[in-house]
């Protein structure tokens, strides 16, 4: 299919390859009859390698949720922290450069604390060894590299790479952010974006569809923020798993980009694959706003010859949620969990009712789900109403700026200056206190006192901001953090409650307003955060990792299977939420990203222990007690392989595929829980470590610590490739000798079984590659 859109040469690498994905999706309409689709559907069945092989049962209820689909990505994006992994993994597959375009993004490693100058001068001496490495990777693979200071991973994609149609990948789990501008996008482990950096077709279970029609608009002091907010509540952080959300209808139109930007990000948040929005006028606005008008155009003339970017009429959903957006109300989402959904009416009285604080002890606005102009300007218009009046802030307010541009274009609008005079700090473009690097002054890490924080971001796990587990996060919109700032008071509803002012009299907040984009359109900032456009792969640079490094480890290969049944004693009976901080801890431990030993030091040591209620405490079969991370250790060298059994969601939260990498390091052979986190059932399984669930989750309770389990036909599922119905039978072996069958399922497809018998999924592309 030849497209007329003339497509400028610098723009070439960033706009979908619409042409080669409209004949696919012929193709693909062929095979399945002229079935309607979801938009999800055309964007994803449109970059399969080979649609007659993935949709080969010709009907798309035999497929979603069932079928394997193997596809090419077209880019990868990579954040500071997991990028080092995924790029010492790909540097093992000795390829010259990249098969597809790539960005690695400094933000995860500044600190946050003093404000943009000195945090960031901090961070980059602090962090130097890392950057530069992931530099001279930039450079030696033709990888495109946003340093320290340009901003967040996802703002940054959101404004130069994703596009209505695109597919890519991020090694981060709110990637999904993408999804605002019309591109699939879903969030993978290092492993994962080693399949597309390498060319090697990246595989994914068919996703079901989630549709959410909007009806209504949004009014007053709603948000998009609110609508993902109250739909975690509905769906709770597993109820989109498995799930693509692809949200349509009338109230789509009265989003901007960016808010459908938010509203994917937090897509995580309920465990969803990805989240997406069809093509709008708002995509449009955007996109010509950033520059990129020849891709508005490219994406115009797909839409309208072939219906391209928005769903068939008809198309079928497995589920549908209904939200009119003229009803619905600002949210609270917290503490500990982000599907604890609170309408702001009620958020009095259940503060009350759980006894949380009575105060408010710090607001934090922007990250990457919520830095948007939109959400700058609304949270200024706040702000100017309160300066007018005289008020001033009660407690520490911070702003997090998602890229340069964003920061620039809020500096010469004004907006940062009447942020600072008003007392807010306005930290460096990265994530600082979103991923526990919030250097936190006024209440110390280790104090035992509750306190309560509100902040716009997406995840609110203990210790996920100030590294402090007594530190209650409440997610909400920038508005209602902005108002927050003001009043102080845990039970103060912006939309109702008065604020009294020095001379006695009663203020008022009237609804926030905004821009959806600058008038003056945006700025770029300052060059020295921008990376060389197109950068090409430079065989001569070093990649230097010295042995001697405690941030940078070169990988040594995993040992591939022995042929034999799994033999393993459970370490630890995991009690409740099992997150993927729990299980690879962030804030201090972020630096050791590179380093797979020294980082191992952290795994799970936030995981409460079933039967003591310890947290990061085990125990040796002998009774002698030791910390988790311990235990695994000296198993390790005693030669005991060891599993590890939990409950629901295990490996909720995010891609940080080190909570696969560690445990399998020290020595883990096999997970067994009641479900799982998608991600992290893959990066289980790209690690070599065997993932099982429970058949009946009631043999949870007939498990201890210290049993043996041995597999008895993981040989035969092997032999059928993972085609032997999905049951794994394990042997389980009480200290007392006593023992039974339990019935455990798996999702191995072919592919993952060669992963495992090779060891790793590394292990297995370099077998590949040899061949
Ligand atoms: Fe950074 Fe937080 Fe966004 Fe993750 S969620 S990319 S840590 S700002």
């Amino acid at each position: 299919v030849e497209l007329n859109t003339e497509i400028p040469q610098s723009f070439k690498s960033r706009t979908p390859p619409y042409g080669k994905l409209i004949s696919k999706l012929h193709q693909v309409k062929e095979i399945l009859n002229n079935q309607p689709l979801t938009l999800a559907e055309k964007i994803l069945y449109s970059h399969l390698i080979d649609p007659s092989e993935s949709l080969k049962h010709g009907d798309v209820s035999k497929i979603r949720g069932l079928e394997y689909l193997k596809l090419n990505p077209d880019r990868v994006a990579m954040q500071d922290a997991s990028a080092q992994m995924a790029l010492l993994q790909f540097m093992t597959c000795g390829l010259k450069s990249t098969a597809v375009p790539a960005s690695i993004h400094c933000d995860h490693l500044i600190v946050g604390k003093d404000g943009e100058k000195k945090d960031l001068k901090s961070s980059i001496a602090t962090n130097k060894e890392v950057f530069d490495f992931l530099q001279s990777c930039g450079e030696k693979y033709g990888i495109q590299f946003w340093g320290p200071g340009s901003g967040i991973i996802h703002q940054i994609v959101l404004e130069n790479f994703s596009a209505p149609g695109l597919m890519m990948l991020g090694t981060d789990s709110h990637t999904p952010n993408a999804g605002g501008l019309g591109a699939i996008a879903i969030g993978v482990g290092g492993a994962d974006a080693v399949d597309a950096l390498t060319g090697t077709p990246w595989e994914l279970k068919a996703p079901k569809i989630l549709g959410v029609h909007l009806t209504g608009e949004l009014n007053g002091w709603t948000s998009p923020k609110d609508i993902i907010t109250y739909l975690a509540g509905e769906l709770s952080v597993r109820g989109g798993t498995g799930f693509i959300v692809e949200y349509f209808g009338e109230g789509v139109k009265s989003l901007s980009c960016t808010g459908m930007a938010t509203i994917c990000n937090m897509g995580a948040e309920i465990g969803a694959t990805t989240s997406t929005f069809p093509y709008q006028e708002a995509h449009k606005r955007y996109l010509i706003s950033t520059n990129r008008s020849s891709i508005a155009q490219a994406a115009d003339e797909v839409n309208s010859k072939y219906n391209f970017l928005k769903a068939d009429v008809n198309a079928s959903y497995d589920k549908v949620v209904e939200i009119d957006l003229s009803k619905l109300e600002p949210h609270v989402n917290g503490p500990f969990t982000p599907d604890l959904s609170t309408p702001i009416s009620k958020f009095g009285t259940a503060q009350l009712e759980n006894q949380w604080p009575e105060n408010v002890s710090a607001g934090l606005i922007g990250s990457c789900t919520n830095s948007s102009y939109q959400d700058m300007s609304r949270s200024i218009s706040i702000i100017k109403q309160a300066e007018a009046v005289g008020l001033k802030p009660k407690i520490p307010f911070f702003v997090t700026p998602g890229s340069e541009q964003i920061r620039a274009t809020i500096e010469r609008d004004g907006l940062i200056d009447t942020f600072q005079s008003n007392g807010a700090i306005v930290l460096a473009n990265a994530c600082g206190p979103c991923i526990g690097q919030w250097d936190r002054t006024d209440i110390s890490k280790t104090s035992n006192e509750t306190n309560a924080i509100f902040t716009s971001f997406n995840r609110n796990f203990r210790a996920r901001n100030d590294g402090n587990r007594n530190t209650m996060n409440f997610l909400t919109s920038p508005d209602i953090v902005t108002a927050m700032i003001y009043s102080g008071d845990m039970k103060f509803n912006p939309l109702k409650d008065s604020i009294k002012l020095p001379n006695g009299e009663d203020f008022k907040f009237q609804p926030p307003k905004g821009d959806e984009l600058p008038g003056n359109g945006f700025v770029p900032g300052r060059g020295e955060f921008y990376p060389v456009q197109d950068p090409i792969a430079d065989e001569s640079v070093e990649v230097n990792v010295s042995p001697e490094s405690t941030r940078l480890q070169l990988l040594e290969p995993f040992k591939p299977w022995n042929g034999q049944e799994l033999k393993s004693n459970v370490l630890l009976k995991v009690e409740g939420k099992c997150t993927t901080d729990h299980i690879s801890a962030a804030g201090v431990w972020l630096k050791y990203k590179g380093h797979l030993e020294n980082i191992s030091y952290n795994t799970l040591i936030g995981a409460q222990n079933k039967e003591t209620g310890e947290v990061n405490k085990a125990y040796d079969l002998n009774g002698d007690g030791y910390t988790i991370p311990e235990l695994m250790i000296k198993w390790k060298e005693d030669g005991r392989p060891w599993n590890v059994v939990a409950e629901h969601n295990y490996g909720e939260g995010s891609a940080r595929e080190h909570a696969a990498l560690s445990p399998r390091f020290l020595g883990g052979k096999l997970i067994l829980v009641k479900s799982f986190a998608r991600i992290h059932e893959t990066n289980l399984k790209k690690q070599g470590v065997l993932p099982l669930t429970f058949k009946n989750e009631a043999d949870y309770d007939r498990l201890s610590s210290g049993d043996l389990l041995e597999t008895t036909n993981l040989i035969d599922m092997v032999e059928k490739n993972g085609d032997n119905g999905g049951i794994i039978n394990v042997k389980v072996t009480k200290k007392s000798g006593e023992s039974f069958i339990i019935e455990t399922t798996h999702t191995m497809s072919k592919d993952q079984v060669d992963f495992f018998k090779a060891g790793s999924a590394i292990n297995h592309i370099g077998n590949l590659r040899r061949a």
